[in-house]
């Protein structure tokens, strides 16, 4: 069910501490920690802790969680000294998901051309 923690879900498992990553930071509702495959040298991923398995998803079910997470995104940025950055939710594996569980990109630290690939 939408928001309950899944046994086979990567993001579900670092939000349980049963995987380790590097958590940037935390708050009641999401989490933040850094990409194992940085695309720059800013790369951090900050999920609801509920298991969305998209933006989508996030947007339609708990659009109060998607405020959430969009506020620790500004958050990230403000803590990695970002004066530029870009957020970005790839939804739908024809834009790139390969994690089923909601997340957004925050990068930064280099110039990021547009439009993106
Ligand atoms: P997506 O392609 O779904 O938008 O993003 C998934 C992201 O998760 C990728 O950038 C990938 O590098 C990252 N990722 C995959 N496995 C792990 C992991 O075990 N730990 C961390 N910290 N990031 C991961
Ligand atoms: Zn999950």
């Amino acid at each position: 069910m939408a928001g309950e923690p899944q046994d086979d879900c990567l993001f579900c498992k670092i939000v349980a501490r049963q995987i380790p990553a590097t958590i940037v930071r935390e708050t009641e509702t999401t989490l933040a920690f850094r990409d194992i495959n940085p695309q720059a040298p800013t790369h951090v991923l900050v999920v609801p802790k509920a298991h969305y398995k998209n933006a989508a998803e996030l947007a339609e079910a708990a659009p109060a969680l998607a405020a959430d997470v969009l506020a620790e995104t500004r958050a990230v940025a403000d803590e990695e000294k970002l004066e530029s950055y870009r957020t970005v939710f790839n939804t739908g594996s024809g834009a790139g998901q390969t994690v089923w569980h909601a997340h957004a990109h925050v990068l930064g630290g280099r110039g990021l051309e547009w439009p993106p690939g």
